[in-house]
């Protein structure tokens, strides 16, 4: 079957649950339909079984609540990271699970998810719909280069590749990602290539309202989406 077909599939047993909100994993593998890099991860039911697949996926893990009445997964106490060892892995499903029941008692937990530790520097790719030009792009680095200096730049699909370099280079904080102040550069053109399958996925599904992903981790040798939300 073809990868838009698989995601077509995801996206309809979505909209047949009554759900606008897409889950992260979900979100997840349709994005990865799409030759976007995603974190390797399980959504486990129990803590013996989220143990499991820390040791085979590798510790440092990071555990994080699977819920479609939690959107916020921070907010609600759902995310544990540097995670280490099988104990500090069942302390955290333990307090994960606690943490929903507080917070919102009825909320659906359809399990945990089990994910590897990506690093790097933090950036984002959102996507909102212009009502008069459709699906725009967004791009900026994490943290407080979005949130307090609003350092983000917009692009309309399609997105070809020298749109790609235009988005990522003329923000102010490009030279935090060429290897400003010590750091090491990342991967460019994997942020590159990320820009332009979300503008091809985007083109594919125009039941997408909102996409979000937040954070991407990029380091030297490539870009992974750590978190993606997404409403159809
Ligand atoms: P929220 O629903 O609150 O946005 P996230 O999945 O974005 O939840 O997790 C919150 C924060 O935890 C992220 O902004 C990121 O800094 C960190 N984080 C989440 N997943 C990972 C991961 N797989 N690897 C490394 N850090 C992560
Ligand atoms: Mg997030």
């Amino acid at each position: 079957m073809a990868n838009k077909e698989k995601v077509k599939e995801i996206f309809s047993r979505i909209k047949s649950e009554g759900r606008s909100y897409v889950l992260e994993h979900e979100a997840k593998e349709a994005l990865s339909l799409y030759g976007i890099n995603t974190t390797r991860e399980a959504i486990c039911k129990t803590s013996d079984e989220a143990v499991k697949a820390g040791e085979k996926i590798g510790f440092p893990v990071v555990l994080k609540v699977v819920s479609p009445d939690v959107v916020h997964k921070t907010d609600s106490g759902g995310v544990k990271v540097g995670i280490k060892s099988k104990e500090e892995l069942e302390k955290a499903f333990k307090e994960i699970i606690e943490n929903q029941k507080k917070f919102n008692p009825k909320a659906d937990i359809r399990g945990i998810s089990v994910q590897e530790m990506a690093k790097g520097e933090e950036i984002i790719i959102g996507a909102v719909k212009d009502p008069q030009f459709g699906p725009m792009v967004m791009f900026g680095i994490g943290g407080i280069f979005v949130e307090i200096f609003k350092d983000v730049s917009y692009r309309l699909i399609p997105i070809e590749k020298i749109d790609a370099e235009e988005m990522i280079s003329e923000i102010k904080g490009y030279p935090l990602l060429c290897g400003a102040r010590g750091k090491e550069a990342v991967n460019l053109e994997s942020i590159k290539a990320t820009l332009q399958n979300v503008s091809k996925f985007l083109i594919d599904f125009d039941e997408i309202k909102e996409m979000d992903l937040n954070p991407i981790f990029v380091n030297k040798e490539k870009a992974t989406v750590a978190d993606a939300r997404i409403f159809i």
